[in-house]
């Protein structure tokens, strides 16, 4: 990687808001750079379909979804590159991304960085992650073909991947902390007339429990009781909410009381010629349809700035 070149703006995040960020940033003709550390299409990976994306009546499959996206930005001229960014520099007008093959320039930057599984915290977590903990459905959920597993969690994520789970597990059981699903209706509707899924609720996970083979159950609690039960499966998948991925983020940079990143309408955050888009945003809805407004948004704001230090000379 150059540690001359100078971009108008680099994005940093390979979902579909970086991805419509960088389409429209190589559209209008800015020199234009997408950084990214786990290949394109971010939280989209472990995800198999997606059924509410508009213009796709059948729904599309997450990987013909970002072979589209990627095609239609190299089509304008995006330059990617994999490469973790480790810090940013914001003091001078040029920004200064931070990776181990050496510094990027920018003139602005949009972060698209979006968010990791949240874990659950208890015991055997840890312990067990990669031999019975998973928080990929689309990467794991094969190995447990004619298997027990749970679910925990009641969002959207959680209710969603049960179904999926169903494809290869004898059955799903569902623990949930309340007595009603956060989900949207029509997931639940499809979750609660699934035969293979078993909705556990008012229960949280005391611990995960397992031996040299790996997870053999689960210790529950009975969030209206406290009563202790135990819950035999060989496979635990963690869906319990995000974290916005933010760490090598400058506290300059405004975060909610949760961590998310803090923008205006434009995308613009709290330091200038800094943009956010996507789930690492502060928001209210976390779709690929609100995804991609973001980084459309973030990267024609971010084109208004350029433009804007040409101006001032
Ligand atoms: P979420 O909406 O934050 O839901 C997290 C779930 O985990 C909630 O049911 C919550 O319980 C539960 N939970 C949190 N901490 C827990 C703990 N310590 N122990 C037990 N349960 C715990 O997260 P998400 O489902 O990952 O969804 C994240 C975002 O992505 C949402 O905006 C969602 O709409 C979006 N999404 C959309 C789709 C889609 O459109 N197809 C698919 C996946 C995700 P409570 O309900 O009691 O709070």
């Amino acid at each position: 990687m150059t540690t001359t070149a100078l971009y108008d703006m680099v994005i940093v995040g390979g979902g579909p808001a970086g991805l419509a960020a960088a389409l429209y940033g190589c559209r209008a003709r800015f020199k234009t750079l997408l950084v990214e550390r786990i290949g394109l299409g971010g939280q989209l990976l472990t995800y198999e379909k997606v059924d509410n994306y508009p213009g796709f009546p059948e729904g599309v499959t997450t990987s013909e979804l970002i072979e589209l996206f990627k095609a239609q930005a190299v089509r304008f001229g995006m330059e990617h590159r994999s490469v973790e960014v480790t810090g940013l520099e914001l003091s001078n007008s040029v920004k200064v991304l931070h990776t181990p093959e050496g510094p990027v320039r920018a003139k602005a930057v949009i972060l698209a960085t979006g968010c990791t599984p949240r874990k659950l915290q208890v015991k055997g977590e840890a312990e067990f992650t990669g031999r019975g903990v998973s928080y990929c459905a689309i990467c794991d959920g094969p190995f447990y073909r004619n298997q027990e597993v749970a679910v925990i969690g009641g969002g959207d994520t959680a209710v969603e991947e049960a179904v999926y789970l169903t494809k290869f597990a004898a059955h799903v059981h569902i623990i949930h902390r309340r007595d009603t699903l956060r989900a949207i209706k029509i997931l639940q509707e499809e979750a609660l007339a699934n035969p293979k899924i078993t909705v556990h609720w008012n229960r949280i996970v005391a611990e995960i429990l397992g031996g040299p083979q790996g997870v053999t159950g689960l210790v529950l609690q009975d969030t209206t009781t406290s009563a202790l039960s135990q819950l035999d499966v060989s496979g635990v998948f963690v869906f319990v909410g995000l974290l916005p991925n933010t760490q090598w983020i400058p506290e300059d940079v405004r975060r909610d009381n949760l961590g998310f990143l803090i923008t205006d309408d434009h995308m613009a955050t709290s330091v200038a010629g800094v943009f956010a888009a996507g789930d690492v945003r502060s928001k209210s809805l976390r779709q690929i349809v609100t995804a991609v407004g973001d980084g459309a948004t973030a990267a024609f704001s971010a084109g208004r700035y350029v433009e804007s230090l040409a101006h001032q000379g």
